[in-house]
């Protein structure tokens, strides 16, 4: 078969491996289509930057990649995850094994023959032991079409391998933590323009992935907005239920007046300046009362004076008027989740 016949699609993250990956394949002359999967844990912000960010991947690797939005399916997975999680709220082998099976579903439109990651044996503790890349494999059922091209050497010949899809004398044989193979190969591809490496998601960073824990031990069904909304201002727990989100600047006031749901309640005060903030889940008019005078606290202090102010409180299409005072810092600042 010739090599320019055939199209491998490739899980890529925009990191180096998987940029590496997706070269050495294509030095074979095998077609290369990547897919970016984006949740709002790790590449969101690209959906609003698409045509973009594919021309610049174009510009800088060579590369031809598309973006897949799969938040529903993966905000499901992190309820309950098979293989547990990483150090933080990182569901590391779950997320490899979601992934790729995603990208098996997505072969026979890219017209694909095998799938291809960046993967490198022994790099990361908990997802490239050697026996996580195995359990990956199998639990994804990519056991026959899975090449890692940085590290294939190591590894048993996969079914491209041995049907001659893919030359496996051309493929690499890095393992281990030290990054200098990778530096170098990019050099002789003349990539320079790379991230470092494991950064950006959001359910391995020690603070942002406690506060979505949380949220996900207090509540059943997360939608989307629930996550982008734990990802802007000022955030609190309230003792009774309620989470509470409170912007810092006019930006994060008109975001996250967008991401209301029904039953949320919008707090904003009437006649003074202040931020906009939501209540979710909230358990009755006391705790609103609450709300609303984090809310007071937070506004302009010189209006509010030690006096009280009025906030709009808005929920579906009824609205109330609440007259508040400032909360104490004491009394509140233990709910708040940094
Ligand atoms: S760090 Fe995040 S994106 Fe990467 S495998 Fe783990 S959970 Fe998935």
């Amino acid at each position: 078969m010739k090599k320019h016949s055939i199209t491998a699609l490739a899980l890529f993250s925009g990191g180096l491996d998987s940029t590496l990956a997706c070269r050495v394949v294509a030095k074979q002359g095998i077609k290369v289509v990547a897919v970016k999967f984006v949740t709002p844990f790790f590449g969101y912000e690209l959906l609003k930057i698409q045509d973009e960010y594919i021309r610049k991947i174009q510009e800088t690797s060579g590369i031809d990649v598309i973006l897949k939005d799969v938040t529903v399916p993966y905000l499901e997975l992190l309820k309950k995850p098979a293989h547990g999680f990483g150090k933080h709220f990182n569901p590391c082998i779950d997320c490899k094994i979601f992934l790729l099976s995603e990208a098996k579903k997505m072969m026979p439109e890219i017209g694909a023959s095998f799938l291809v990651t960046g993967e490198v044996v022994g790099q990361r503790p908990m997802s490239q032991r050697r026996d996580a890349l195995r359990v990956i494999e199998r639990d994804s059922n990519c056991e026959s079409i899975l090449v890692r091209p940085l590290c294939a050497k190591n590894l048993s010949p996969t079914q491209a391998e041995l049907d001659g899809l893919i030359d496996r004398e051309l493929l690499l044989a890095f393992i281990g933590r030290n990054r200098t193979p990778q530096i170098k190969l990019a050099e002789q591809f003349g990539i320079t323009d790379y991230p470092s490496p494991a950064g950006g998601c959001i359910l391995a960073d020690p603070i942002l992935s406690v506060r979505i824990q949380v949220y996900y031990q207090q509540n059943k069904n997360i939608v989307p907005e629930d996550i982008l909304l734990l990802l802007m201002g000022r955030q609190f727990n309230l003792p009774t239920g309620g989470w509470l989100v409170v912007g810092r600047n006019e930006q994060e006031n008109e975001k996250i007046a967008g991401l209301l749901q029904p039953d949320d309640w919008l707090l904003e005060p009437r006649d003074i300046p202040g931020p906009s903030a939501i209540l979710r889940h909230s358990s009755g008019t006391e705790e609103l009362q609450t709300a609303a005078s984090i809310v007071v606290r937070y506004s302009k202090k010189s209006a509010v004076g030690q006096g009280s102010a009025v906030i709009i409180a808005g929920q579906n299409d009824v609205k109330h008027e609440i007259d508040a005072r400032p909360l104490d810092d004491a009394i509140f600042q233990p709910w708040q989740k940094k």
